[in-house]
């Protein structure tokens, strides 16, 4: 037996939640759980002994919609978001400063701003961006990663200029005279973001890029996260990857949702199969299509819900029906997973429309079709859900971050369904996957299974639609086997059976035992992956007393002195 955990509370979440005090690993496989007793009868020589001291052990958290090829950059990106900074002056001096030590001609990336927040809500102008970095491309994405800044540098290498016209699915926000003005919606941002992702790479050259994706992973994994799911990957994401993987430096596994050729770009390619081979290794998979229904600038593509009952139509999905539906019949006729991205209710509709007949006309039983986000649905298309057996992959993030706001939006559209209807979609049995898609919201699962249990957003006082709260167990459910399932790697990972890969995490308390209120203050204390420990968290006290076997000078009582 390679390691035998003792002494603490394991969650097994296995189909009759049940709970043990132990564990035991060998090989990288869950062997048995039971009494501390029980499981340190399997010790042998050479077995490695956890002592809980009253800790919780629970699956190794599953991330399968989050950014990680975009945010692996973050250590070498200006981080321009809000807080820390308070506005648009302070991301413009940031970028100044990284441009002042950059060379000449080198893209600058910045992370994190957004222009409807900080104190004054206001785009990046390209004017202003050249003012900051007169010598460099820059390229600043928005934090719902859905529009870029760019300066004329970074316009010029994507070949923007004023006679460009607006892509279908996109725009180009102008100067008076028609000129680029900086700010790029959507499909306008493709150019900027792809020619910087790839700037980025040629410029870091594939063993930075390696050390980058592996530092990324190190950061997910002290977050709990053993698994994630890149929501889109373009080739470049997909090149990362490999750099990584190929030398050993990939210590999660990645799950490669695969976009078009840019990051808003019908995935064309994708649903032809041509990225089957994505498959390449144990650490990273692939045969997921990401299809984007809707965006987010000017704003997603839903409904209000008038009095009478009538639809007002507001937005534009980026695909009519037939297009979508086209998309998602390739994807599936080969054997391929489909993730919609749908917001608003207009584009829920057409998601679950085309999911429907992918479905009738290739029904398979070893691929499960996801709607990511799911974020504006009436009862009626909870209700359809359930019934296509489509996995709703949902954020809770983004209820702690705005939860209360997303209420009134709702309230305003006549949509029936409050924000984040947990206990809804689980009533309805729909089956549902609980994701971060950070960086759009934050990475900690501990944050999103407070927000989902207590109902409380981040700064929220008030409850927003207590009635959806669901348990603890409910919760981290959402965050393993939901995850697990939308990846199709439920046989292998999300409970804690025997058989079953040793994806685990410590956690400090046990979620369901404390206040919902107190959930995010849980911490995260070791990190396991196929039996490894890759994150331990250990207070400065317990790693003295390990090194001494005494407690550290700090820990002691102070000796009385006369004033
Ligand atoms: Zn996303």
């Amino acid at each position: 037996m390679d390691l035998i955990m003792l002494g603490g509370t394991v969650l097994t979440l296995d189909a009759r939640d049940s709970r043990a005090e132990a564990i035991a690993v060998d090989d990288g496989r869950i062997v048995a759980t039971g009494t501390s007793a029980e499981v340190a009868a399997l010790a042998n020589e050479g077995t490695k002994t956890v002592r809980l001291e009253g800790r919780t052990v629970v699956p190794g958290f599953i991330d399968p919609h989050n950014h990680f090829s975009l945010t692996a950059f973050e250590p070498v990106a200006v981080d321009c978001s809000m807080p820390p900074l308070d506005g648009k002056r302070g991301a413009l001096d940031a970028i100044a400063a990284a441009a002042a030590g950059a060379e000449a001609g080198r893209w600058i990336w910045g992370i994190g701003y957004s222009s409807r927040r900080g104190r004054e809500p206001a785009e990046l102008m390209r004017r202003e961006l050249d003012a900051a970095a007169p010598e460099n491309p820059v390229c600043v994405i928005d934090s719902s990663v859905h529009a870029c800044y760019a300066n004329s540098a970074a316009l010029a290498i994507a070949g923007i200029a004023a006679a460009t016209p607006d892509p279908h699915g996109g725009r180009i926000l102008r100067e008076a005279d028609g000129s680029p003005a900086g700010m790029l919606w959507e499909r306008a941002m493709n150019p900027v973001h792809q020619r910087s992702m790839a700037g980025l790479i040629e410029y870091y050259g594939e063993q930075a890029v390696a050390d980058l994706v592996e530092q990324n992973a190190l950061r997910h994994l002290a977050a709990g996260i053993t698994s994630v799911g890149d929501a889109n990957v373009m080739p470049e994401g997909a090149a990362m990857y490999r750099m990584a993987d190929s030398r050993g430096q990939l210590p999660i596994a990645i799950h490669q949702m695969r976009a078009g050729d840019q990051f808003f770009a019908p995935p064309e390619r994708a649903a032809a199969g041509e990225f089957t081979e994505d498959d390449v290794s144990d650490r990273l998979r692939g045969g997921t299509v990401k299809i984007f229904m809707d965006p987010v600038f000017p704003r997603s593509a839903g409904w209000k819900v008038h009095a009478d009952g009538h639809r007002e139509h507001l937005g534009a999905p980026y695909y009519t029906q037939e297009e979508a539906d086209r998309l998602a019949l390739a994807a599936a006729s080969r054997g391929l997973q489909v993730a919609i991205h749908c917001l608003g209710t207009w584009a829920i509709e057409q998601g679950l429309d085309a999911l429907e007949r992918a479905i009738r006309e290739y029904p398979s039983a070893a691929v499960t079709h996801r709607i990511e986000h799911f974020s504006q649905p009436t009862r009626e298309q909870i209700a359809r859900a359930s019934a296509l057996g489509v996995i709703v992959c949902h954020q809770p993030p983004f209820f702690y971050q705005g939860g209360d706001r997303a209420a009134v939006t709702l309230a305003e559209l006549g949509i029936d369904a409050p924000p984040a209807p947990m206990r809804m979609l689980l009533d309805e049995g729909v089956a549902v996957a609980a994701s971060s898609d950070f960086p759009c919201a934050p990475l900690e699962p501990l944050k999103g299974l407070f927000s989902i249990v207590s109902r409380r957003t981040r700064d929220g006082v008030e409850q927003v639609a207590p009635e959806e709260a669901i348990s603890a167990t409910e919760g981290l459910r959402l965050y393993s086997l939901g995850g697990a399932r939308a990846m199709s790697r439920d046989h292998e990972v999300g409970t804690l059976e025997a058989g079953k890969r040793a994806d685990m995490v410590v956690l400090s308390h046990d979620p369901g035992a404390v206040a919902a209120e107190d959930i995010r203050e849980i911490t995260v204390q070791q990190t396991y992956v196929d039996g490894q420990r890759l994150f331990e968290r250990l207070p400065a006290v317990h790693q003295a007393r390990a090194a001494t076997g005494r407690p550290p000078p700090s820990a002691e009582p102070r000796a009385a002195t006369a004033p």
